[in-house]
């Protein structure tokens, strides 16, 4: 598995940095030619391959008014080629859904998956007729980025134990050297990144070779329910990234603030160029509503956020073997935008990141990640399965007659999910409600009440109710 990390620069000066956009511009040119003659049908989706796409510009001498070296420009066509080829893909699974509505039979169906994989749609009516359906035209919009290869940079640290990284620029033997903030050298293909002053340096390296690639896992299995206050809290009762409730009201603070303020300056701007004061309402526009500091500042957040979650994530990893966990890439939403609502977006953001952080952890750690139905997890008592009220972090189960915390009550659920002979992955809501309930009317048959009996108040010593500290 490959993992993507970034090293940033340090102060640059801004030569330089004019010097790397100027070709990352250039670049965007060479992109935006490629999606126009090849991001069609007849280009990459009947089979053309980037080195095809070189030797013809090579033969007709197309690179020439780019004015950029051989490397590249023969890198960029290759990557702006490979996004055309993932563009297509996307398209293909559409596709493979039509195919399996359109037929049952399997040789048919057969003979049309093969040619979708080999690009040979174009000679099936039927296959031609989806693909131009599915597949909509893309244009290039990346025109901030240099692609280079392995082989064309290097990277020396100096004197002072500083990091530079000396990438072509535009012209022969003359190398942009770039301060990093970093000490590790990146390495193979670097995707360079021109922001706001600032360039981002993307590279892959191979995931079994960061250090917490080498940690063993656990031994245990647990159930984790995911929180809005914490990360993830186990079946243990654990709770795991404990931070992420502040750092997202305090984010979402910020965000409002911004917003309403930056709301006010547009206004006197757009007031200003109504009276004629031009140079006014571009000051504003210039000075105070650009984008680079706010990115940054929200680029420093997801990476506070992102933080937070693998770590707690790793923790839950160094006791288990295997986690099970609600699916969260699932999207409960539905197709419905999340509008301006700054605290949804949010949540739905680092569900998105927690998702990831377990997929990601579980496979280099090797621990297993089993996903199970979590529905009612977070309404029904573990322990007898009545659906009960939640007030707040509280659950109280009126036939047990406790108070369990909810979330800890919600994760011992999920772990049981795991072995539910019953209640499947894919087992519609109301028919999770129905077992639960048939389940508790057959137990009430059976059992007594059991408010008072030692099991219940030893569960109650051992989940306490922390309400009062997770709620300031
Ligand atoms: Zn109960």
């Amino acid at each position: 598995m490959k993992v993507t990390r970034i090293a940033y620069s340090t102060v640059l000066n801004p030569g330089k940095y004019a010097a790397l956009a100027e070709q990352a511009h250039r670049l965007g040119r060479v992109r935006s030619e490629v999606w126009q003659r090849y991001g069609s049908i007849a280009g990459v989706g009947a089979g053309l391959r980037d080195r095809q796409v070189r030797d013809r510009w090579l033969a007709d001498g197309m690179h020439v008014p780019f004015g950029v070296l051989a490397n590249a420009w023969k890198e960029t066509v290759r990557d702006a080629t490979a996004d055309i080829a993932a563009n297509l893909e996307a398209a293909k699974v559409q596709v493979r859904r039509a195919i399996s509505r359109r037929t049952d039979d399997p040789a048919e169906r057969k003979r049309m998956f093969t040619a979708l994989k080999a690009d040979r749609w174009a000679e099936d009516p039927f296959l031609a007729r989806q693909m131009r359906k599915h597949w909509k035209r893309g244009r290039n919009r990346t025109h901030d980025q240099i692609v280079v290869r392995a082989d064309a940079y290097n990277a020396v640290v100096d004197g002072r134990g500083r990091l530079w990284l000396a990438v072509p620029g535009l012209r022969r033997r003359q190398m942009v050297r770039i301060p990093l903030s970093t000490t590790v050298a990146p390495s193979g293909t670097l995707r360079l990144i021109l922001r706001g002053g600032r360039v981002e340096v993307h590279y892959q390296i191979d995931a079994s070779r960061m250090r917490s690639s080498q940690r063993p896992c656990g031994q245990r299995t647990l159930g984790v329910d995911k929180g809005y206050t914490e990360v993830l809290t186990d079946s243990d009762g654990g709770h795991h990234g404990t931070s992420l409730g502040r750092l997202l009201t305090s984010e979402s603070d910020r965000l409002k603030e911004g917003n309403r303020r930056r709301a006010k300056l547009r206004s006197i701007a757009n007031t200003a160029a109504l009276r004629g004061d031009h140079a006014k309402a571009h000051r504003i526009r210039s000075h105070n509503l650009g984008a680079v500091k706010r990115d940054r500042q929200a680029a420093r957040h997801r990476a506070r956020v992102r933080t937070e979650i693998f770590t707690a994530v790793h923790r839950i990893v160094d006791k288990a073997a295997a986690v099970v966990a609600e699916d969260l890439t699932k999207r409960f939403a539905g197709r419905k935008t999340l509008g301006k609502n700054v605290n949804r977006r949010l949540a739905a953001w680092t569900k998105g990141v927690t998702a990831e952080a377990l997929a990601n952890v579980s496979e280099r750690r090797g621990s297993a990640l089993v996903h199970v139905n979590a529905a009612y997890t977070s309404q029904a008592c573990h322990r007898c399965g009545r659906l009960c009220r939640r007030s707040g972090d509280r659950l109280h189960c009126t036939s047990c007659g406790v108070v369990w915390q909810a979330d800890v009550n919600a994760a011992i659920n999920i772990l049981h999910r795991a072995g539910d002979p019953d209640i499947a992955l894919h087992t519609p809501c109301h028919e999770v409600k129905q077992i639960l309930q048939d389940r508790t009317d057959r137990h009430r048959t059976r059992l007594p009440v059991q408010d008072s009996s030692p099991a219940t108040a030893g569960r109650r010593a051992n989940y306490p109710n922390r309400s009062a500290m997770s709620n300031e």
